[in-house]
């Protein structure tokens, strides 16, 4: 029987962790009761002040500058390329900024020498809480908006309302909000502290990770994380708990992240998802990462931070010397 609890109970994991990309606030409230109020979206779209940045295909234009930080390029609404686009807007800061992404076919030109164009997996690692927040809500509109282009319901065209968080049937009336599908990611480990990793089977040699899966119609978290553990990899899973979520819009995933405590021990592995799972002590994995046996996981996934929390401290870099 599966349990869970939240993290913030437990006094096992340390608080020191490195931030898991995309999961801080923001600090924009999203103001979701401006959605419909077109008055105030024209006075907000118009002020001198509001800032508005393109996305087109999940990439923006960002831009490092002289300090080392890397921003979000945003302009004033005036100078934002507005035609044929469709306009989402994504709040208000604590200074009364208004925030809006005007989606296009295509990014527009740079607009200096130094911005260039960056999806959510390396801009996520680089912008502030604030400018990566404001990307991933305008990134998972886009792929939303996307798809859904056709009624569900009857199959006609859909047209876009409330700033971008709605679409809308003109032929029979429904509304259409924005999904985010719930999946698992999980770090197993076992009575000896060990952890289960496992490699996708299109992944290359080496490279391994945290299960993952989809949460099902009609099941809850925990009986996921127990399904996916067990189709995946044979492995029977007891108590699971919740340590951080992360937006994941490849295309409208939203990522729970969990460690999960094993039942069992023996690993017979699906063959389908996962080609190879194996457990490693810390002392395996840091000797396969300076062997080059195992490559160490990277980039802004929660997987990578589900891993360092348990190994304890940051895993090596690719070329590091462990
Ligand atoms: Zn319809």
């Amino acid at each position: 029987m599966s349990t869970l609890k939240n993290a913030s109970s437990s006094p096992t994991h340390a608080p020191a962790d490195r931030p898991i990309s995309l999961t801080a606030p923001s600090g924009i409230d999203r103001a979701a009761h401006h959605r419909l109020d077109e008055a105030w979206l024209a006075a907000a779209w118009s002020h001198p002040t509001t800032r508005v940045f393109v996305v087109s295909g999940g990439q923006v234009l960002i831009d490092d500058g002289p300090d080392g930080t890397t921003e979000l390029v945003m302009t004033p609404a005036f100078e934002a390329p507005v035609t044929e686009t469709h306009r989402y807007f994504l709040g208000t800061d604590a200074d009364g900024v208004s925030y809006f992404a005007l989606q296009k076919d295509s990014l527009p030109g740079r607009m200096d020498q130094s911005a260039r164009p960056a999806g959510l997996r390396e801009a996520g690692l680089l912008l502030s809480d604030r400018d990566a927040g404001l990307m991933v809500h305008a990134v998972a509109l886009e792929n939303w908006q996307r798809l859904h282009r056709f009624c569900s319901r009857c199959g006609e065209r859909t047209v876009v309302a409330a700033a971008g968080h709605v679409r809308r049937c003109q032929a029979c009336g429904a509304e259409h909000y924005p999904r985010t599908d719930p999946a698992v990611i999980m770090l197993v480990t076992d009575d000896q502290d060990r952890a289960l990793l496992g490699r996708q089977v299109h992944w290359p040699e080496g490279r391994f990770s945290t299960l993952a899966g989809f949460v099902e119609p009609g099941e809850s978290i925990e009986a996921s994380v127990a399904r996916e553990v067990f189709e995946e990899a044979g492995v029977t899973v007891g108590e699971v708990e919740y340590i951080a979520s992360q937006p994941w819009p490849f295309p409208s995933s939203l990522m729970l992240g969990f460690f999960a405590r094993a039942t069992s021990s023996e690993i017979n592995v699906d063959g389908e998802e996962i080609h190879e799972a194996r457990w490693f002590s810390r002392e395996d994995l840091a000797a396969a990462f300076e062997s080059g046996e195992v490559l160490p996981p990277y980039g802004i996934s929660i997987a990578s931070r589900l891993i360092e929390r348990w190994y304890g401290k940051p895993l090596p870099k690719p070329g590091d010397v462990v």
